[in-house]
């Protein structure tokens, strides 16, 4: 049995990376998972991934709010509410504060900020009382990281939402808490760093995180899983690291 065994989940972002190691898992623990993601190919890819019988694709952007709209729309017909959201979906791109332009901090604020909170927003008729939800954060947050301003802000932002919509959503026991995960390899991270850069996370994990290594994407959906699950009934507003130790050394 698992711990999920009849929940329905949603998760964004999650054809690849991070979401669709988290949307595997929240599948593996019995959960039909709603994925969404703007590419239809990787998304129709990550259901066939899933299990087509576990995993229903709904194209997106979570920046566009009738996109939002369209995928509660095919939540809704399921009609089981959701038990599990996980607002996974960011963006990231390198501008330190001389390179930033207003279209790179909007951008990125679209998706990573206001994204997070009309996913959350439109989904509040159909969660279940209980239901959990999980913000994905960033150590990026916590840092001085050159060129990160944008991206580190947006993820500060989040941390932030989950300890007021905590509160807000207290009545309805619905728990909201953050995953802040370190350096994960990804399609996106990968992207981000170009060959060379991911090559050089790797090396430099070695020295800079308690682990020595960078992590996987499977390692940051474990402990979604722990957050989504009733384990974690009295962790509220709470954010957990998963980072290998990297502020610690
Ligand atoms: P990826 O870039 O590999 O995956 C991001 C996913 O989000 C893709 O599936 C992408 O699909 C989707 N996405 C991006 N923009 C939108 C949008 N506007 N609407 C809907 N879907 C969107 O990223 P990771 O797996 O690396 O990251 C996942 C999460 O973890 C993010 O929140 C990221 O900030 C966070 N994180 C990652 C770290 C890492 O080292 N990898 C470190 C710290 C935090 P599509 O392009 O089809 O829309």
């Amino acid at each position: 049995m698992g711990q999920l065994d009849g929940r329905t989940s949603l998760v964004t972002g999650g054809n690849g990376g991070i979401g669709l190691a988290t949307a595997q898992r929240l599948a593996d623990e019995g959960s039909h998972v709603f994925i969404t993601g703007r590419r239809k190919a990787e998304l129709d890819a990550a259901v066939e991934a899933v299990g087509a019988d576990r995993a229903t694709g709904v194209v997106g952007d979570v920046s566009d709010p009738e996109d939002l709209d369209r995928l509660y729309a095919a939540v809704r017909a399921r009609g089981r509410g959701l038990d599990v959201l996980v607002a996974n979906a960011a963006i990231g791109e390198f501008a330190t504060l001389e390179q930033t332009t207003q279209e790179h901090f909007d951008t990125t604020f679209a998706v990573n900020a206001r994204g997070v909170v009309f996913t959350v927003q439109k989904a509040l008729p159909l969660l279940n009382d209980g239901a959990s939800v999980v913000l994905i954060g960033s150590t990026a947050a916590d840092r001085g990281m050159e060129a990160f301003g944008a991206y580190a802000a947006s993820k500060a932002a989040v941390r932030s939402f989950a300890r007021t919509w905590s509160v807000e959503l207290k009545g309805r026991g619905i728990r909201v808490n953050v995953v802040s995960p370190g350096m994960i390899e990804t399609p996106g991270a990968t992207a981000l760093l170009g060959e060379e850069g991911a090559r050089a996370a790797r090396t430099g994990a070695a020295e800079t995180v308690v682990k020595g290594r960078t992590g996987e994407p499977e390692e940051v959906a474990a402990a979604v899983a722990f957050l989504a699950s009733e384990q974690s009934g009295y962790v509220v507003g709470a954010n957990i690291y998963v980072d290998g130790g990297v502020n610690q050394v």
